[in-house]
């Protein structure tokens, strides 16, 4: 916005700058077209007088008034758009074309008059001194508009430098006779425009941009100084009297040159920002979309994990349930013995303690019976041991069946003996109890296929109420000692000890 101001503000002041140089008059402004030999004194000794008011009659007013009017509406401009954006190299082309504008407004013929004074021999240095500020302002810009510190150390210290000898430079040109210090001017042109070629072949060769514009700028340049190398020693050769154009149009194409390169600048500083916010917006893009894609990412792992922990805990909860189950299937089969289902030794071991305990807690009494099947050898011998396990096998079915009580057990004790642990049973049910299951058995022949085995068995009984120190072993000891007395007595037969004759024996 600021920049458009300028500039609509920069065409105004040229327009204005224009009509002053076309319309001024000597009364108003006090601008006066002057002798040449006698008021461009930078050059007249170099020059045969002529008739110098001839020369602008050729020219015209309006011819001039273009010239230096345009020349000066370019400062304006430059230091208005340098009041909107802040840029010192705006301001140092400013100056530049200031100080170009005054020394083509001199080389054009014209002096500056105030009141009655001429400031004639203001004009006397004044050629030299504007061309080593213009080339000064030149340098500084070239510094600045190619960033030369940051290109290469060396040009920047030698401009640097080059650029303060000038700056020291500048008050011997009051000093100096205009002779020597106009013929001092051109050569120090000279060797500026040298080095600032060299510095610009430089900038070519690592490819800065408007590096070769500022070539063809600095090398035009070049040129125009050593035509004027030439003027200053070929004295017959009347370069500025006779060629007004020639500075009009050295101005002008130096003119041309700077702000076009100012603009590339400006052009490329605008291409670069919005290259910049382009890469900017698409990096933002990008790592939004990289931080939508995590967000999903997560959310998918979050859920794959939570399903693959439901997953691992159904599968942990379903192996805890099977483990559980064998546990107890395996605690059964050591319970129980596994030709039979009766329960096993070990088992008749723990709950004989237990229901003895519970016997001498509850004052009950507490019988057990011994069960061992009669001559089951011969079973075994006659019709073989796969025989003999069926014997066991429905020998062990009558046992399950004659127990009506929860509290009764039915244990295969070892081999073909079995024994009933009866609670809160006395000798007289453990008796009959004992009675049945014979008969039961005697009553019945084992069958197996076409063989028919008779089976008996004898029973030895004992029953504990509380006697003083009866223990399990002694408890079934006693039982034994009953089963005996059944054999000996001929088999097939229920037969029972008293605990405390046991004890006596
Ligand atoms: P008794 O009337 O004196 O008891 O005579 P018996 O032949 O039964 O003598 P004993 O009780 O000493 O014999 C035990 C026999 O029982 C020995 C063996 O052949 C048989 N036996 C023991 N355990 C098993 C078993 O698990 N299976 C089979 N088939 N036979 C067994
Ligand atoms: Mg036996
Ligand atoms: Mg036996």
């Amino acid at each position: 916005m600021n920049q458009k101001l300028a500039l609509i503000a920069g065409i105004f002041c040229s327009f204005i700058s224009i009509m002053f140089f076309i319309f001024m008059t000597e009364d108003v402004i006090g601008f006066h077209y002057a002798d040449v030999k006698e008021n461009i004194l930078a050059y007249s000794y170099l020059i045969e007088p002529s008739n110098t008011t001839d020369a602008l009659d050729k020219r015209g007013l309006l011819t001039d008034g273009l010239a230096i009017g345009s020349a000066f509406a370019l400062t304006f401009s430059m230091l208005l758009i340098y009041l909107a954006n802040g840029q010192r190299a705006v301001l140092l082309l400013s100056g530049y074309f200031l100080i170009r504008a005054i020394i083509l407004t001199l080389l054009l013929g014209y002096v500056l008059e105030v009141g009655a004074s001429r400031f004639y021999t203001l004009f006397d240095f004044d050629i030299p001194l504007l061309v080593i500020l213009s080339k000064l302002m030149l340098m500084w810009f070239a510094l600045l508009i190619f960033h030369i510190k940051k290109e290469s150390k060396k040009t920047y210290w030698l401009i640097k430098s080059t650029s303060w000898a000038l700056v020291l430079y500048l008050p011997v040109c009051f000093i100096l006779p205009i002779e020597v210090s106009f013929k001092l001017s051109v050569f120090i042109e000279l060797a500026v425009g040298l080095l600032l070629l060299a510095a610009a072949v430089q900038l070519i060769q690592k490819n800065q941009r408007l590096s070769v514009l500022f070539a063809a700028f600095v090398f035009a340049q070049l040129i125009i100084d050593l035509l004027k190398i030439i003027a200053l020693f070929n004295l017959n050769t009347d370069v500025y009297q006779d060629s007004p154009y020639l500075y009009t149009s050295s101005f002008w194409l130096s003119g041309c040159f700077t702000v076009f390169m100012l603009s590339r600048g400006y052009y490329y500083q605008i291409q670069d920002k919005e290259i910049a916010e382009q890469r900017a917006l698409a990096s933002l893009q990008k790592s939004k979309k990289a931080q939508e894609d995590l967000l999903i990412l997560k959310e998918e792992n979050q859920e794959k994990l939570e399903s693959r922990v439901q997953e691992r805990t159904l599968e942990l909860n379903i192996a805890l349930q099977e483990l559980e189950e064998a546990n107890k299937e395996l605690e059964e089969k050591n319970t129980l013995d596994e030709l039979t289902g009766l329960y096993n030794r070990r088992y008749y071991d723990q709950k004989i303690v237990a229901e003895y305990r519970r016997s001498r807690r509850n004052l009950t009494p507490l019988s057990l019976v011994v069960i061992d099947i009669d001559h089951f050898k011969n079973v075994n011998d006659t019709h073989g041991h796969i025989v003999g396990d069926k014997c066991l096998v429905w020998v062990a079915k009558k046992i399950k069946d004659i127990l009506g009580r929860v509290t009764d057990l039915g244990c295969r004790y070892g081999g073909e003996e079995f024994c009933l642990i009866l609670p809160e049973t006395d000798t007289k049910g453990a008796i009959s109890l004992a009675e049945t299951l014979r008969t039961s058995i005697c009553s019945e022949i084992f069958v197996d296929g076409d063989q028919k085995i008779p089976i008996t068995i004898s029973c030895g009984i004992s029953t504990y109420w509380q006697q003083p120190d009866i223990t399990p072993t002694e408890i079934f000891d006693a039982a034994d000692q009953a089963l005996y007395k059944a054999k000996d007595n001929g088999r097939n037969q229920v037969q029972k000890k008293i605990l405390t004759e046991t004890i006596k024996s």
